[in-house]
């Protein structure tokens, strides 16, 4: 992302006042408090301004994947509980240990290079058990569970870690009736009730993602782990659950002119003008994550009033169709591609339109605007540490 001006070409404007609303709504349906989690630069709102702004509206955690996404959150001062959960044979777990961040392994070599890395330190490690209860994807593995166990005692025995916490991941959260998700919770409670045999008994299991935290309060267990509801996006298509998105993506309009019928408009000429019209150029393309695949099956808000984007998205800008009179939009007025929509006025496109056609979903557009999208935050403080 390029550096501020006033009023940037294209912007990526987050409320964080809507993050800390959105906090509110998750903890008040799951019944239990926020680790929030802010993986991936915050799905693309920017991790450290999220995070101060969620803590501050009550989140009692963060969370994220890789150790260097903790690192640049503990660099940033912030000091609240943190922990990372994916991890390589690379890496710095002694940088981990130092910063304090919670170290969930997924694995007894993951658990082995941690041990080994607080002898070094000579620095107790917090630890956190992910368990693979039915994701198939990273979480310690069933076949590795009882000897993952034992070490753990061990370690936790000799000083070298503390057990802090259990977690496992939901393969079904947005399928709320799905039988596996009680299944996961009762293997978490089960991987702790084996622990708990041998001794080790950790603080807190936490297991439910932002669909199982709004929907399945009966899977919350002492925390829950929302990413995606906490930046307004509803993780059930859908479902209203009254969250505000905090992310509003918006252009000002590059170049406003008329063409004639039958001209061919971008790259390739996929759209025609049916009838002498004016188009309307914007400056954002598929480098700042506008998905070229939506070309020709998206609309844009200018003034309240929705119009259709024409011709194929490119690199750098797209078009639009204003209409034989222009539908009264002027270069330097402001189009919402997609975003929040004010109290009052006509709905806003939102994220989940274009993900739904293409066939994604709004996790992968939000977390992928980029490029010279130029981040502004509003509706919150950004400044010191929390
Ligand atoms: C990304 C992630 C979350 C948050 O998921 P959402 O669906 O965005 O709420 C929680 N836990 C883990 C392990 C994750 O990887």
């Amino acid at each position: 992302m390029t550096t501020m001006t006033d009023s940037p070409a294209l912007a990526a404007t987050v409320d964080l006042s809507a993050i800390a609303h959105n906090v509110r709504v998750v903890a008040e349906r799951a019944g239990a408090p926020v680790i929030a989690v802010v993986k991936a630069d915050g799905y693309g709102h920017g991790a450290v301004p999220v995070a101060r702004a969620a803590l501050a509206a009550g989140a009692v955690e963060l969370g994220v994947a890789h150790l260097t996404e903790a690192l640049t959150l503990r660099a940033a001062g912030i000091d609240a509980h943190l922990t990372s959960w994916l991890h390589t044979p690379g890496t710095d777990f002694a940088a981990g240990i130092a910063a304090g961040v919670d170290l969930a392994i997924s694995s007894p070599r993951q658990l082995a290079a941690v041990v080994a890395a607080a002898r070094e330190t000579g620095t107790t490690a917090i630890v956190t058990a992910k368990v693979d209860t039915g994701m198939g994807r990273s979480g310690i593995a069933p076949d590795e569970w009882a000897q993952t166990a034992a070490d753990l005692a061990r370690a936790q025995a000799e000083g070298a870690i503390t057990l802090r916490a259990m977690m496992c991941h939901l393969a079904f959260g947005d399928e709320p009736d799905h039988p596996m998700n009680s299944q996961q919770a009762a293997g978490l409670d089960a991987a702790a009730a084996d622990l708990a045999r041998l001794g080790v008994v950790p603080e807190a299991l936490h297991l439910s993602n932002s669909p199982a935290a709004l929907t399945r309060p009966d899977l919350s267990r002492d925390l829950v782990r929302p990413g995606l509801a906490l930046y307004g996006c509803s993780p059930i298509p859908g479902m209203d659950f009254g969250l505000i998105p905090a992310l509003t993506l918006s252009a000002e309009v590059a170049l406003v002119k008329k063409i004639p019928a039958g001209q061919g408009v971008s790259y390739g000429h996929s759209w025609i003008t049916p009838r002498d019209t004016t188009i309307a150029v914007l400056p954002a393309g598929y480098a700042d994550g506008v998905p070229r695949l939506i070309s020709g099956r998206f609309e844009v808000s200018i003034n309240g009033r929705r119009f259709p984007g024409v011709g194929r998205i490119c690199m750098d800008q797209l078009v639009l169709d204003l209409g034989p009179d222009g539908g009264g939009v002027s270069e330097g007025d402001r189009a919402v591609l997609f975003g929040a929509t004010p109290a009052g006025e006509p709905e806003v496109p939102k994220a989940v339109d274009w993900a739904e056609t293409i066939g994604t979903i709004d996790y992968e557009i939000v977390s992928g605007i980029r490029g010279r999208a130029q981040r502004r935050y509003v509706g919150g403080d950004t400044g010191g540490p929390v």
